[in-house]
């Protein structure tokens, strides 16, 4: 079989593979599709190593049970999770669950972007396998990853209602934050990115006005107007950009909250007059990842069609033209979403 991954850094190969084959436990999805996701675009561009292996956003059809697996049965559509919490260590009892020392330990064989991929026993047993209803397509089901990253961030910083935010990078990312939250009943969303591609997407759906952020004072201009000069309760930093970070700051209320949602660029540091956040009393607070709850609860928003995510794939490839598809993911003005498809892919 053919399977797409990362040879070194900068380089995306598809290789011919050995076909997995299921041990106890674990289960086989023959690959629909698969987006690429930002860190995935780090991590090519040799700027994220925790791990090197590619495609954590794959949805497909069961294709093969280990012994020991009764359900989903075979010829089921699924989404599979990549990393499951173990549910019983300090950090999930306290509901940090993406936080779990186990969090990231297992993964798929040999990742998403492959034809057909052997999923963990240990995540098969901690529900990673979601089934698909009827109503929520592949591409839909592309993006329950990021979505529910998403919602896992707005679940951890909280999200009253009628809340103000502003999101700084409107990547697929950025944009599926703003219609959740404009689905979960926020106030004003504002966006700033400097692709117009992006800002276009996002006034289709979930941000009430957006900037090009190269312009930092036309950022806190927007913010200021929409918020009668307080600024928002809640900023997002939804970029690798460091100096997203100190635009944020600036632009939340006295007591508002700034979440750091994208991944951070390697090496970079939190440079901020450390006074001003304790008087302002701004709080900071990181958000990595998703959980098979939040998951489960994005599918369900999706299959009531409560939140329209159909317009932001924008683009995609044949699996053996990942390398390509890549190529297209990093350039901000030409595409949003862009997704390898596999054998089960079916339009
Ligand atoms: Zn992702
Ligand atoms: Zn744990």
């Amino acid at each position: 079989m053919k399977a797409g991954l990362l040879a070194a850094p900068g380089r995306v190969t598809v290789d011919e593979r050995p076909d997995p084959t299921p041990g106890p436990g674990e289960v086989i999805v023959s690959m629909a599709a698969c987006g690429i996701c930002g860190s995935d675009l780090e991590k090519v561009k040799g700027n994220y190593r925790a791990t090197q292996l590619i495609g954590h956003e794959p949805v497909g059809t069961v294709a093969a049970l280990g012994t020991g697996v009764t359900a989903p049965a075979v010829g089921t559509r699924v989404f599979a999770h990549h990393h499951v919490p173990c549910y019983s260590c300090p950090a999930c009892y306290s509901g940090a669950y993406t936080y779990c020392p186990s969090y990231t330990k297992t993964n798929l064989d040999p990742g998403g972007f492959a034809e057909r991929f052997r999923v963990p026993a240990v995540n098969v047993s901690r529900g990673a396998l979601l089934p698909l209803a009827p109503t929520v397509s592949w591409e839909e089901g592309a993006l329950l990853e990021p979505a529910g990253c998403a919602l896992t961030a707005l679940r951890i910083v909280g999200l009253p209602p009628a809340t103000t935010v502003m999101i700084l990078g409107l990547g697929p990312v950025g944009i599926l934050y703003a219609r959740l939250a404009r689905t979960l009943g926020a106030g004003w969303i504002g966006g700033g990115d400097p692709s117009s591609l992006r800002r276009t997407a996002a006034g289709r759906r979930g941000v009430d006005a957006s900037v090009d952020p190269r312009n930092v004072e036309k950022v806190r201009q927007l913010v200021q107007l929409a918020t009668g000069g307080r600024g928002v309760d809640l900023a997002v930093v939804a970029t690798s950009a460091p100096s997203a970070v100190s635009v944020a700051v600036s632009l939340v209320r006295r007591g508002g909250t700034v979440n750091l949602f994208g991944l951070p660029e390697a090496g970079s540091h939190l440079e901020e007059d450390l006074q001003q956040l304790y008087l302002r009393g701004l709080k900071v607070i990181p958000t990595y990842a998703t959980t098979e709850r939040d998951i489960a609860e994005v599918h369900a928003l999706l299959a009531a069609k409560r939140f329209d995510v159909r317009d932001l794939v924008t683009h995609r490839f044949a699996l053996d033209k990942l390398p390509e598809a890549f190529e297209l993911a990093a350039q901000p003005e030409k595409a949003l979403k862009v997704i390898a498809t596999g054998p089960a892919y079916s339009g």
